[in-house]
């Protein structure tokens, strides 16, 4: 199937059933009202001459818009390009160029960020750039008119000339650990990975999905979309940019039964401090994914949110993104502390990164996938794609991890993370478990710092507590005395109030280095 033809036979299906609803916009459809939007713009889009293979870029936070975008560029064919809300000129002129768009749909504003400023900023530069819509502009109900007008016919004949292998998205990566890459993916790729993400979640037209992740990122568009959609289920919108009370309150007032978050999201809904007024008795699954699942935030979110089949999904935008997933069986213990097992028709290996063969069960080593799910490759940079998939068409992860004898994966850190003092290996993320078990401390993120003694230092960013307002190194240090290896003991720590963050929600430990050494001169 593509893409568009899945959503057809879902709209089919389940006509009078809720597909979307944009809590912001005070708007709602049925899956038989999305798909006429759709075909509606689809043929807006047509006319526009846009086609199979042109790129339209679409730079806005989470809306209704943004969805139908997604669906309606599938359906012709043209390729869908991703467009981080957080982007300014410099990285906007960067993609517009490197995807060469022709056409660009974007929100007038977002925050404090005047898209359309920006963009007018930048235009003369971008050769390819021919037209541009904002939505909710004249432009925008122009192509959408313009599409009430067009042939069915149009629409039908540029959808039976696809191949669910065309290229049909870049998505971005989430730039954590430098510039983001350009994943491109076909309509097999992402499709069938939301089609098995949902089956790993247990979706039917019943559910209702709660997506306060980003849509720019892999996260909110397939797993949270394609998932639902190619269920049945419906899409539910909190807010533009992640709020952890709007999230809670949708949950509440749309019946929720599933709700989507990195760690850091749902640290933050837990923490509010009206958390116990919400009513979250609609949960029943949900996905923690995109860094590393706190054990003590997935138990708590089983707990205190009710998401009693909660699952922990484990993938990068390369990969479409999913690759393990915890299972809705797996006892608890094993849901909150592994990312579960290959995904259907994905194959996992974990290698030694300087030998390229597999390492023994429990022993760490770089993660590699294969599979229908692998990118087409990196858009234009052939150069970066040879780099991470090699000539058996393993994708190289760049991700450290450890499979237990029941083929239950561990991520134990990014290869990039890893910190070694002294000469022993280390990985943060035991340390950052550890400390989240101080009473004080709320959040927990741990890199290593240039040292001429040991070649690397551990240094502990925390936030506190509400009403706590210090913690020394000496406290943390003692605390972990006697519990952990005197070499993995942070030596320095700093009480900070955020950490720097992608737009999808990752810990950038890049920034957090040049801050930290800046400041230790
Ligand atoms: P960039 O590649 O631009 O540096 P990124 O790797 O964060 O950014 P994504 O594709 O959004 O971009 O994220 C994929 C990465 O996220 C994985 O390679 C892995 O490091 C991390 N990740 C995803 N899910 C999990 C998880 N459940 N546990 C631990 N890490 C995870
Ligand atoms: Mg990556």
């Amino acid at each position: 199937d593509t893409i568009g033809d899945n959503l057809d036979r879902t709209a089919a299906r389940f006509a009078e059933r809720e597909a979307l609803v944009d809590r912001a916009a005070g708007k709602r459809w049925t899956y038989g009202q999305f798909v006429e939007v759709v075909n509606q713009l689809a043929l807006g889009l047509l006319d526009a001459d846009m086609g199979k293979g042109d790129r339209v870029g679409i730079w806005a936070p989470n809306c209704a818009e943004w969805a139908f975008v997604q669906y309606a560029t599938a359906k012709i064919g043209a390729i869908m390009v991703n467009i981080n809300p957080a982007y300014r000129t410099h990285e906007l002129a960067y993609v517009l160029k490197q995807a060469g768009i022709t056409m660009l749909v974007a929100a007038p504003k977002f925050k404090t960020s005047d898209y359309a400023a920006m963009i007018e900023e930048v235009r003369g530069d971008c050769a390819d750039l021919r037209q541009v819509v904002l939505l909710g502009s004249a432009e925008w109900d122009s192509l959408l008119a313009r599409g009430s007008h067009g042939d069915p016919a149009d629409l039908a004949a540029a959808q039976a000339n696809l191949s669910c292998d065309d290229a049909i998205n870049i998505q971005y990566t989430s730039g954590t650990t430098g510039f983001p890459k350009g994943a491109t993916l076909s309509h097999h790729n992402i499709l069938n990975n939301g089609y098995f993400v949902g089956e790993g979640c247990r979706y039917t037209e019943e559910d209702r999905i709660c997506i306060p992740v980003p849509y720019y990122h892999c996260f909110g568009m397939t797993m949270g979309n394609l998932a639902a959609t190619s269920h049945g289920a419906c899409m539910v919108l909190p807010a533009p940019g992640f709020d952890p009370a709007a999230t809670l309150k949708a949950v509440q007032d749309e019946k929720c039964t599933s709700l989507y978050g990195v760690p850091t999201m749902f640290i933050a809904e837990l923490a509010l401090p009206d958390f116990a007024d919400y009513d979250l008795s609609s949960l029943r699954t949900g996905i923690m994914a995109g860094s590393p699942c706190p054990v003590e935030v997935m138990k708590r979110v089983i707990s205190d949110m009710g998401m009693n089949e909660v699952t922990i999904c484990y993938g990068m935008t390369e990969t479409s993104p999913v690759s393990t997933q915890t299972g809705a069986n797996d006892d608890i213990e094993t849901r909150v502390s592994t990312v579960g097992s290959v995904h259907p028709h994905v194959e996992v290996k974990v290698v030694d990164p300087a030998t390229g063969l597999t390492v023994p069960q429990g022993t760490a080593g770089e993660l590699c996938t294969r599979g229908y799910s692998v990118m087409l490759g990196y858009w234009n940079e052939p150069e970066k794609t040879a780099e991470s998939i090699d000539a058996a068409r393993w994708m190289h992860t760049g991700d450290l991890a450890v499979m237990d004898g029941n083929g239950y994966l561990n991520i134990v850190g990014r290869i990039k993370d890893m910190v070694i003092r002294g000469g022993e290996n280390i990985y943060p993320r035991e340390i950052e478990e550890f400390l989240y078990s101080h009473p004080d401390i709320v959040d927990v993120q741990v890199i290593g710092l240039p040292d001429e003694k040991y070649g690397e230092e551990l240094m502990a960013w925390v936030k506190l507590r509400p009403g706590v307002s210090d913690l020394t190194a000496e406290q943390v240090r003692s605390y972990c005395t006697g519990k952990l290896a005197h070499y993995k003991i942070p030596r320095y720590v700093r009480v900070v109030e955020d950490f720097p963050m992608t737009v999808s929600g990752k810990v950038r430990k890049v920034e957090m280095r040049e801050v930290s050494i800046q400041e230790l001169g």
